[in-house]
């Protein structure tokens, strides 16, 4: 089943997300809708921090939060600080297609290698960092992922609406999911 939901007009978005600050992100990034302007935000972004995800955005918009496949499971005090203090209603995850936290063990050698010949560590505690930290952030599939850590935040924050949404590097589009 295909899962991803193209923008290409206003009337692809959601129903759920039409007139909603995730309605506004998706017609700013992919139908380049004139920027409105913002005096406080009204929307968190979770995203990757991959460097070839760029939003196309007015200042203010949002509070982002970028992490590893758009895992937020480690920076749980920054949402809530964006929800308690910023006082956002809506939050959007977005994953991407060839991220780095997919199956990360096959990159295991790249990682070690690379701290001890950029970073001057030992090879050894390159090791462990690594054997440490890849099962927290490895995030099997970019898709699932997304779509998991969007219904544990709702969870979380039963408040807030979550939509889980997917970036595809070739062409810089953000894609709805369906779940
Ligand atoms: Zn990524």
């Amino acid at each position: 089943m295909n899962r991803l939901v193209p923008v290409k007009t206003t009337a692809d978005v959601f129903p759920e997300y039409a007139d909603t600050p995730i309605g506004l992100l998706l017609e700013y990034h992919n139908l380049r809708r004139t920027f409105d302007t913002h005096t406080q935000a009204k929307l968190l972004i979770g995203m990757c921090m991959d460097n070839r995800k760029h939003l196309i955005i007015p200042e203010n918009f949002a509070y982002i939060i970028r992490s590893g496949g758009a895992n937020l499971r480690y920076s749980e005090f920054k949402v809530s600080y964006a929800i308690a203090v910023g006082a956002v209603r809506h939050m959007v995850l977005i994953g991407h297609n060839n991220c780095g936290m997919v199956n990360l063990i096959s990159r295991k050698k790249l990682f070690v290698d690379g701290l001890v010949e950029n970073a001057g560590w030992e090879q050894e505690r390159a090791e462990e960092h690594f054997m440490h930290f890849a099962p927290m952030f490895e995030i099997g599939n970019e898709i699932d992922f997304v779509i998991s850590e969007a219904k544990r935040l709702r969870l979380r924050y039963p408040g807030i609406t979550v939509a889980p949404m997917f970036y595809q590097v070739e062409n810089n589009q953000l894609h709805q999911l369906k779940e």
